[in-house]
């Protein structure tokens, strides 16, 4: 069981909307902390292990900041995304830079950065030589194919677009090798939302059995495997979180068997969750503007998904709270929607709430990955304010909400970019 709590109650949030104005992101930093700290218990015995915060999952440098002090890098795939992780003082091999179709501008500028090049494809060797040359340590993505199974977010691997098939993989390493690459990480990431412990565990047996095997073909020695990211979060109160102390056990044993026995040095062990880190610990905070009684009941919010489109796109499950009403009988059924005009902006369907009324507060859960930073503008939709609960309690902004200035930002149109709200 997961119990859904919002760290502030009715009171403490009225307050804050007096300040702020809702819908907006609300982020705990005690709990990221306290998380974050509890991955890194789990990998204790591994003395190299290194967490890199797939900055896709919320690209806020406050947030990537208060990461980066627990010891965590950056897992970046764009432009911007390496800006980011720059700004708040990653640099070299604390940034991890996974892409994949990657275009010229984005390996020139990992490749400035000294970040560790993760290669997507074969055909990215030679890519990456001409437009930055080859680094002195190079990863590559592994998509193991029928070897392993996928789930249901990110697919069957042999379906994924990602990665090096398993021939690929000892051509293009045997290609490193003679060109005179010195350094060498292997990735995968095959699992989104996995809830699962021992698939992780599985994920680094795979990956320990293929560094022996690589090492018997090529005499290559690796310095890290990169299992991924892809830690579930119970996005539903009857699911259990992931176990850490049981992934972190479990591939301790492994490592003790696979390669402390070999001989050969040691290799760290490292990730790059997104998730899992921010996830459970993020709230989107919205407010009751319209009940409507028609075919269905419905409740009407003045957040939509621009501000969380996971229940739209994938009809993820979000708990949902009224604050004040927790304890309240559940026995109001209805749909929760957004104002996009798109039938499937409902933050829920058919979800049993207590008595629900105009003006009332709701809190939807587990918002803090995947949330704000999947917002877009479709509809003229705009994108919410984002606040992080300190941990001394205070309440500060890190994002502002948009304005139809900010819509309006890329035109150059009279009488728009002059427009003043
Ligand atoms: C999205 C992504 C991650 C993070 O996945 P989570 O499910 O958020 O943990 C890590 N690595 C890569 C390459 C990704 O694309």
């Amino acid at each position: 069981m997961s119990p859904k709590k919002c760290p502030l109650d009715r009171e403490q949030l009225e307050e804050l909307t007096k300040q702020f104005s809702t819908p907006f992101h609300l982020y705990d930093e005690a709990a990221i902390r306290s998380n974050a700290r509890a991955l890194k218990a789990a990998f204790a015995w591994s003395p190299g292990f290194k967490e890199y915060f797939a900055v896709k999952a919320a690209p806020n440098p406050y947030l990537m900041k208060i990461l980066k002090t627990e010891g965590f890098g950056a897992d970046c795939s764009s432009l911007p995304e390496l800006m980011l992780a720059e700004s708040v003082g990653l640099s070299g091999e604390e940034i991890i830079f996974t892409s994949n179709d990657t275009p010229v501008n984005e390996y020139v500028k990992a490749s400035q950065l000294g970040a560790i090049i993760n290669l997507d494809d074969i055909t990215h060797i030679e890519f990456l030589e001409q437009c930055a040359g080859l680094p002195e340590l190079v990863c590559f993505r592994y998509n193991p194919g029928p070897l392993k199974g996928g789930n249901a977010i990110i697919g069957h691997p042999e379906e994924a677009k990602y990665g090096f098939t398993r021939p690929q993989l000892f051509e293009g390493y045997r290609i490193l090798r003679d060109k005179g690459v010195k350094r060498f990480g292997l990735h995968t990431m095959v699992a989104s939302n996995e809830l699962e412990a021992t698939y992780f565990i599985e994920t680094a047996h795979l990956l320990f059995d293929l560094v022996d095997e690589l090492f018997a073909e090529l005499g290559i020695k690796f310095e890290f495997i990169n299992i991924g990211g892809g830690i579930g979060i119970p996005y539903k109160p009857e699911q259990k979180a992931v176990d850490l102390t049981v992934v972190g056990e479990g591939i301790r044993k492994l490592y003790a068997e696979k390669i402390e026995k070999a001989g050969r040095g040691l290799l760290d062990v490292r990730m790059e969750c997104g998730r899992m880190m921010t996830g459970p610990y993020g709230w989107l905070v919205s407010r009751v503007l319209h009940k409507k009684n028609t075919y269905k009941q419905y409740v009407g919010l003045d957040a939509c998904m621009a501000n969380l489109m996971r229940p739209a796109l994938y009809g993820a499950y979000h708990h949902i709270t009224v604050p004040g009403k927790e304890n309240l009988p559940h026995n109001f059924v209805c749909d929760v929607t957004g104002s996009l005009c798109e039938n499937n902006d409902k933050f829920a369907i058919n979800r049993a709430l207590p008595p629900v009324e105009v003006g009332d507060l709701m809190v939807i859960h587990d918002a803090g990955a995947h949330g704000h930073a999947m917002g877009f503008n479709y509809n003229g939709k705009l994108r919410s304010a984002e606040l992080l609960l300190r941990e001394n309690g205070e309440v500060v902004q890190i994002r502002r909400a948009e304005t139809p200035q900010d819509y309006f930002a890329t035109l150059d149109f009279a009488g728009l970019n002059n427009f003043k709200a």
